[in-house]
């Protein structure tokens, strides 16, 4: 147990230096330990399971399909409990290392329809259908750092800390709290073969940012729920919680957001802003619809977030403008003067599925649907 931990009286961690020897251990050659992992009946939870194969998956079709209890994950009655897997992504395990891997699986019912929180399936018929004008996305994932009491870790516990300012890109013991998390996050990203595309501190402190991008079409959503998982293990390891809750301190606490960053092959050529106000215009007469796509509870999560107060826009309301942060849509400045590029949607919580915000963009700007 750390010290810390110690001193909170909080008991239920174990000693990594001791892990450290099993996981020097060696591993037989024709053993490789693959985790399963799938999302839940809340949409937002991330389950895991291990087995061994005894050889070195290449492709997620080289995985078997396997099966859970759905019980046990708000998905299924007890007397009819099976849930399918079936393997879509793999990814390197950061954690196990060598030829160990993640595989990010895709969740049926017994009937072999998709699971009500199987977003992927629609997303990636969207996908194949838009695939000729190339849709990238790139998503900036906000989350809050919570220590056990569910306060935010390094935060004073009987107040608050000072006002925000200080904090967005800081640097310094009284400025970002968790950075080892983040630079650990970071690592493990990179090695998994996760997109990520940077990170930095956030307005609230003990709030963070990571960027997973550009991702072409079905991609945005493997590597971002990838890069999620491996935000709550890392996070575990250190014995602190990453909640992705789109406002977790009321008041004059920034919420957090999964800015959604899009293009298509003509917005990013030469002339391309023209395409991107054509965008904007389309996504402008569906407002409503995307705000429900937003988050896991049609639009009940981001209106905590979405006030208008705090770099947001309100939720009632769409607006776009150029380097603007209080606007649904933002145009980078630098696409702005280069006549060519992406557009931002600020939009998405930071709970949303990406599966679920890809396609609904794809589908007002591209399929028209
Ligand atoms: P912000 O200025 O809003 O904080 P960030 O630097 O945090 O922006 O994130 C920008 C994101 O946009 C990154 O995830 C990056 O991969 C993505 N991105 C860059 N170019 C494109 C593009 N042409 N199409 C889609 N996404 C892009
Ligand atoms: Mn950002
Ligand atoms: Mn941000
Ligand atoms: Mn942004």
């Amino acid at each position: 147990m750390s010290t810390a931990a110690a001193l909170r009286g909080f008991s239920a961690s174990t000693d990594k230096n001791v892990l450290k020897h099993y996981m020097s251990l060696d591993q037989p050659d024709d053993k490789v330990m693959c985790e399963y992992l799938w999302i839940d009946g809340t949409g937002e939870g991330i389950r895991s399971k291990c087995r061994t194969l005894d050889f070195e998956p290449q492709k997620p079709e080289d995985c078997p399909v396997w099966n859970y209890d759905g019980s046990s994950t708000y998905q299924a009655e007890g007397s009819n409990s099976d849930m399918y897997i079936y393997p879509r992504a793999i990814f390197r395990d950061p954690f196990r290392r060598g030829k160990n891997k993640l595989v990010l699986c895709e969740v049926f019912k017994y009937n072999n329809q998709p699971a009500d929180t199987n977003n992927r399936m629609t997303c990636a018929k969207a996908m194949e259908a838009a695939k000729d004008s190339h849709p990238w996305f790139g998503i900036e994932q906000e989350y809050t750092l919570l220590d056990f009491d569910g306060y935010p870790f390094g935060w004073p516990k009987n107040g608050y800390p000072g006002p925000q300012g200080p904090y967005y890109c800081g640097v310094g013991a009284n400025k970002v709290y968790g950075r080892d998390i983040v630079e650990a996050h970071y690592r493990a990203c990179l090695y998994a073969g996760v997109k990520v595309a940077g990170c930095n501190a956030e307005v609230m402190p003990g709030q963070w940012e990571f960027q997973v991008g550009p991702c072409e079409g079905i991609e945005m959503g493997d590597h971002l729920w990838i890069g999620r998982y491996l935000l709550y293990r890392v996070a575990e390891d250190f014995g602190v919680n990453a909640t992705l809750d789109p406002k977790p301190m009321e008041g004059d606490w920034n919420g957090a957001g999964a800015h959604c960053n899009y293009s298509t092959l003509p917005m990013r050529q030469s002339g391309g802003i023209k395409e991107i106000e054509t965008a904007i215009d389309k996504l402008s007469k569906n407002h409503v619809r995307h705000i429900r796509a937003y988050d896991p509870k049609e639009g009940k999560d981001n209106a905590r977030r979405l006030t208008g107060l705090h770099e947001t826009s309100s939720i009632h309301d769409f607006s776009a403008g150029i380097a603007n942060r209080g606007a649904s849509i933002r145009i980078p400045r630098q696409v702005a003067e280069e006549g060519h590029g992406y557009l931002e949607d600020r939009r998405p919580s930071s709970n949303c599925d990406p599966y679920t915000v890809t396609e609904v963009i794809v589908q007002t700007t591209v399929l028209d649907k």
